[in-house]
């Protein structure tokens, strides 16, 4: 590991302004995926600014509006677990359980979950090109071993996804994420937190440099009753995803679908959303034909990679998988993962 310099923050302000004055300075919260990074020599840091002191970025508290505060320290299992979250937002809760182990979940905090990066073999392996590491060196991805990677909004550059599951359901709620920096603060859709390859796959998200997280704001929940996280992956834990749907579902009094959301996880280098799948559901009944509809729409644009190990597999596993998340949302199943789902449904 490269050396580097370690210094405490004393505050928010304190962070970012270290942060500002030094180009290789990395905010530090859990840790478990940036020295992992550093580690392996992907990630050049030479300053690390501790953030893991600042009680008043972990608070989990609800808004006047009635959403939740999650703050950028609090870890997973803290908030996977807080009761209001549960409550709430058990689409999030689901998410957060399904992703890494328990170990991990304890350490990992929500600001850092939003920032890990791609689990692409070849991103970690340093003695391999890779345009997401070193920009302009190539992809051997694109044609090598392509299994986990990206069937919907990739570029020639780079064909990673991105690895969370929390992510896939702050996504499915409209979550907003608050920043600070020198400059003050501001406030990101979560749409427009992560952003697709295109000829830039080094930048993950629209963040600067400076830029901290504070805190995740989650509207006033109304999913609760019918929404489900469903993952599909190699084995039954501590795997990443190779299709995940969030899926939420408000249905009226006769039944049929008011509003619907859908993102899909380990399909694209961000958390994806097709809004005229969901609005196609609006007035229709929740049937597996309503919801095949809605999967041709988000997998519309899908392409998959040949190669020694290729994805062509996750075309037709995505869109079944949509048609069986929303189903479980429709019958008020949360979740495929057996963590803890029926006795979220009020029987402790
Ligand atoms: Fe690197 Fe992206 Fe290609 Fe993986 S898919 S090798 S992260 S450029």
């Amino acid at each position: 590991m490269t050396p580097f310099k370690y210094q405490r923050a004393s505050s928010a302000e304190d962070a970012v302004r270290r942060v500002a004055a030094n180009p290789q300075a990395r905010f530090l919260g859990g840790g478990t995926n940036l020295l992992d990074l550093m580690k392996e020599g992907v990630t050049g840091a030479d300053e690390i600014v501790d953030l893991t002191r600042l009680q008043d970025l972990a608070e989990i508290a609800e808004t006047a509006e009635g959403g939740l505060r999650l703050g950028a320290l609090a870890n997973n299992t803290r908030t996977a677990n807080h009761p209001l979250v549960r409550a709430r937002y058990p689409l999030l809760s689901q998410a957060i359980l399904a992703g890494a182990t328990m170990q991990l979940r304890n350490m990992a905090t929500n600001g850092g979950n939003l920032l890990q990066r791609t689990r692409c073999v070849y991103f970690y392996d340093t003695g391999v090109p890779c345009n997401k590491r070193d920009p302009g060196s190539g992809c051997p991805a694109i044609g090598g071993l392509a299994r986990q990677h990206a069937i919907l909004g990739a570029s020639a550059q780079c064909i990673a996804t991105h690895p969370s599951d929390m992510c896939v359901a702050l996504a499915a709620l409209e979550a907003v994420v608050h920043v600070t920096s020198p400059r003050g603060p501001r406030a990101i859709a979560f749409a427009d937190f992560h952003r697709l390859p295109g000829d830039t796959p080094h930048i993950d998200t629209h963040l600067a440099h400076d830029e901290l997280i504070t805190h995740i704001e989650l509207p006033p929940g109304r999913f609760e009753g019918h929404s489900t996280y469903l993952k599909l992956r190699d084995r039954a834990s501590y795997a990443f995803a190779l299709v995940s749907v969030a899926a939420a579902l408000d249905l009226g009094a006769d039944g049929n679908i008011r509003e619907a959301r859908i993102a899909l996880g380990g399909v694209a280098h961000k958390p994806w959303r097709v809004p005229g799948a969901e609005r196609v559901l609006a007035g229709k009944p929740p049937t597996p034909e309503t919801f095949a509809l809605a999967a041709d729409l988000l997998l519309r644009d899908a392409v998959a990679q040949e190669g020694i190990s290729g994805n062509a597999f996750k075309i037709p596993m995505a869109r079944r998988a949509v048609v069986r998340a929303l189903g479980m949302a429709a019958a008020g199943i949360l979740s495929n993962t057996g963590e803890d789902g029926a006795r979220m449904r009020g029987n402790p």
